[in-house]
């Protein structure tokens, strides 16, 4: 079997990615075979650790253009983050994969405090490791959050999990003519705008070197397929 084309990966999973064919929450159908793939990949030698979004629950940005404060809306938007990174350990640890919980925002009796030489040592010990309540700024999104991680915890690549397998020319759901791009630079993707992640996310990544693949998180397997380093998605790098 080919070996690992990493040793430690950020995946970066939006709340959408868990609530399936619902419009709202947690499918746990959907959150169990998400916990598989990452399991496939924790087996295979990989550390992995995981940022996820709270869009299913909460987003802040259209709350606070109905009247609400911005940053209290954000706020409410990183406790979304931290529920549904308990939704996914507990189907981490269903599976026997010991997980924990860092969370951006101090709430002790649920999750650990982030604490990044800590979360290093989680990931050295096999145990998966999922960052709860983005950055803990408000005006920050969770992808931001998965490229600052990532770049703290020396990971190798930033996986970004949607559920669409890779970045197109268009929308393919409305233009089926629409090509997926195998290859993009952060230029690219800052210039025309694609919708990769957001571009404070996309400039980090860019300054410090950070690889991005975009593949569908609702294929089976494809997870680990990036992970081999098989064709898969659309991968962004200099
Ligand atoms: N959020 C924030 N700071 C962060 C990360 C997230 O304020 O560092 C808030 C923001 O309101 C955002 C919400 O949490 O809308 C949910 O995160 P995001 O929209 O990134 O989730 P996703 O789209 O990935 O589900």
């Amino acid at each position: 079997m080919t070996a690992p084309g990493y040793t430690r990966i950020l995946l970066k999973l939006s709340g959408e990615a868990l609530m399936g064919e619902g419009t709202y929450g947690v499918d746990r159908d959907v959150v169990h075979r998400i916990a598989c793939e990452i399991k496939e990949v924790n087996d295979a030698g990989v550390q992995v650790s995981v940022v996820i979004g709270g869009g299913n629950i909460f987003r802040g940005m259209a709350k606070a253009a109905e009247g609400m404060d911005r940053a209290t809306a954000d706020y409410m938007g990183m406790l979304a983050t931290v529920m549904n990174a308990l939704a996914l350990q507990d189907a981490l640890e269903h599976l026997g994969l010991p997980t924990r919980v860092l969370s951006a925002l101090h709430i002790e009796q649920v999750a650990e405090p982030y604490i990044r030489r800590r979360a290093i040592r989680h990931l050295e010990r096999g145990r998966v490791v999922i960052f709860g309540a983005g950055t803990g700024n408000p005006f920050f999104t969770t992808d931001t959050a998965a490229s600052l991680r990532a770049m703290e915890i020396n990971a190798q690549i930033v996986l970004k999990g949607t559920k669409v397998d890779g970045v197109y020319t268009d929308d393919p759901v409305t233009h089926p003519e629409a090509m997926r791009y195998r290859e993009l630079s952060y230029q690219q993707v800052l210039e025309q705008g694609l919708q990769v992640m957001d571009a404070t996310a996309i400039t980090l990544c860019r300054d410090n070197d950070m690889p991005i693949i975009v593949f569908s998180i609702n294929k089976p397997g494809a997870l680990m397929r990036v992970v081999l380093g098989e064709e898969e998605g659309t991968s962004v790098r200099k």
